[in-house]
C-alpha cells in the first residue's frame, strides 16, 4: 500500500489481442471465471488506493468493459469513464492522457501506466515505481536477463552477442510525472510517429531521462493460451483450502400455486410455507456455502425474528453466502443439490434451476448440479406434505495456517 495523493492510474485495455485464441480480445477472457481486466482492475486499485483511475477500452468493447467492471467487488466504483483508445498502442495511451488533462489531473502528477493484461502486480511493485518516478520524472521496471542473448539474421545466421549484462527487459506499471509524459506523448504525435511499443520509449525520444527500477518476476504479461492456463494453476495453487459444506432444509406445503426452487418459479397446485419466499433448494445450498466457509447458518445472518426478511427473495441470502466466499478470496468450484418430493416434478424445470442458481453464484452451469427423487411415498415427503432439499458446495480459499 501506498500513499496515492496526486497519483494517477491508466490501464491499456484497448487492444485487440486475439493470439490467446477465442473471439474476444484477451483482457475480457476469464481466468477461473473473472475476466483478465477485471483481476487488473482490482490489483491496481489495491495498490494505489485514492488515486484518479481511468481504462482506456476499445470502442466496440463498452459492454465488455461494463461486464468486466461490474465483476469487481466494488462494482466499479472509483474508475473514471473510460478513455477511447486508438489504433495504436500508443495512440491508445495518447488519448487517456489528454481524458487526464481534461480531468484537471495535475503536471506533477505521478502517472502510471499499467498493461492490462498484467493481473499479478503487487502494492510493492507501485510503490517502486511512484518512487522512481517521484526521483527521475520516469521510470520503468526492468528485469536482468538470465539467458544468453543473440542477434539474428532472418536466414537464421547470428550476427552479434550482447553483452547481457547491461540488458533488461521492461514491464508496466510505467511510472513519469504527467507534464513529461503528456508533453512527450504530444511531440511523438506531431512528428507522425505512432508505433513506439512503450511510453519509455515515448519519453526516450523526446529526450528525458527515463531509469529502470527493480521489477516483479510475478508481474507477467498473459499473452498466449498457455500464459492463462498457467497463470490459473498459480491462482489454484494458491486455493489449497478445499472444503466441502452440506446444507439441508425442509418446508411443509400451504395454500398456494406455485413454489420457488432456486429462484425459479414452478407451478404447483400447493405453496410452500416460510418466513422468505420458503426457497427450500436455496436455502440448502446456501447452508452448504456457510457450511464450507465455517460461518454459521441461513438462520444466524438471516434471522426469521427480524421483519424485514419476510417474504424475501432466498437469492439474496445465497448471494450473501457468495459475497462471503469472494471476501475470504475463495471460489466455489461446485455445488450439487438433491430436491425430495413426490410432486412437483423438477426434470422440466432443472436446466432452469441450474442456470439460475449459477448466475447467482456467478459460477458456470456446469458447476451446479440439481438432482431430485421421491421417497417412494414414504415419510412426510411421501404423503407430499412438503418439500426436503440436500446440497454440497465444494470451496477452495486460501490455505490459512489456523
Ligand atoms: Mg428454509
Amino acid at each position: 500500500m501506498t500513499a496515492s495523493a496526486n497519483i494517477a492510474v491508466l490501464v491499456v485495455a484497448a487492444g485487440r489481442g486475439t493470439r490467446v485464441g477465442g473471439d474476444q480480445p484477451k483482457q475480457y477472457r476469464r481466468l477461473l471465471g473473472v475476466p483478465l481486466l477485471t483481476r487488473t482492475l482490482e490489483s491496481l486499485a489495491a495498490a494505489a488506493p485514492g488515486a484518479h483511475l481511468r481504462a482506456v477500452i476499445h470502442e466496440n468493447d463498452d459492454a465488455a468493459y461494463a461486464a468486466a467492471l461490474g465483476a469487481l467487488p466494488c462494482g466499479g466504483a472509483g474508475w473514471a469513464v473510460p478513455a477511447i483508445g486508438g489504433p495504436t498502442r500508443q495512440q491508445s495511451v495518447r488519448n487517456g492522457l489528454e481524458a487526464l488533462a481534461a480531468a484537471g489531473i495535475s503536471p506533477e502528477a505521478i502517472v502510471l501506466v499499467h498493461d492490462a493484461a498484467r493481473p499479478f502486480l503487487s502494492g510493492e511493485l507501485v510503490t517502486r515505481a511512484i518512487d522512481g518516478a517521484r526521483s527521475h520524472g520516469a521510470a520503468v521496471p526492468g528485469l536482468p536477463l538470465t539467458d544468453t542473448v543473440k542477434q539474428v539474421a532472418p536466414s537464421g545466421q547470428i550476427h552479434g552477442s550482447p553483452d547481457r549484462a547491461s540488458l533488461r527487459t521492461v514491464q508496466t506499471p510505467q511510472a513519469f510525472r504527467f507534464d513529461v509524459l503528456l508533453a512527450a506523448h504530444r511531440q511523438a504525435a506531431e512528428s507522425g510517429e505512432y508505433d513506439l511499443t512503450d511510453d519509455a520509449a515515448v519519453v526516450e525520444r523526446a529526450g528525458h531521462a527515463v531509469y529502470v527500477f527493480e521489477g516483479d518476476e510475478e508481474n507477467v504479461k498473459l499473452t498466449t493460451a498457455d500464459d492463462f492456463t498457467r497463470a490459473e494453476a498459480r491462482l489454484l495453487g494458491n486455493l489449497a483450502d478445499m472444503r466441502c459444506g452440506q446444507g439441508f432444509d425442509v418446508h411443509a406445503f400451504g395454500p398456494g400455486d406455485h413454489v420457488w426452487l432456486g429462484g425459479v418459479r414452478v407451478p404447483h397446485d400447493h405453496g410452500l410455507e416460510g418466513h422468505s419466499d420458503a426457497d427450500v433448494l436455496a436455502h440448502a445450498v446456501t447452508d452448504a456455502i456457510l457450511g464450507a466457509l465455517a460461518d454459521g447458518d441461513i438462520g444466524a445472518h438471516f434471522p426469521p425474528s427480524e421483519p424485514k426478511w419476510k417474504g424475501a427473495a432466498s437469492s439474496v441470502f445465497l448471494a450473501d453466502a457468495v459475497a462471503r466466499v469472494k471476501a475470504r478470496g475463495g471460489l466455489i468450484a461446485h455445488v450439487d443439490a438433491t430436491l425430495i418430493c413426490e410432486l412437483p416434478k423438477i426434470g422440466p424445470h432443472r436446466d432452469a434451476i441450474r442456470e439460475n442458481l449459477a448466475k447467482i453464484m456467478q459460477i458456470a452451469p456446469s458447476r451446479v448440479g440439481v438432482k431430485a427423487t421421491t421417497s417412494e411415498r414414504l415419510g412426510f415427503t411421501g404423503r407430499g406434505e412438503g418439500i426436503a432439499a440436500l446440497a454440497t458446495a465444494t470451496v477452495r480459499l486460501p490455505f490459512e495456517a489456523s
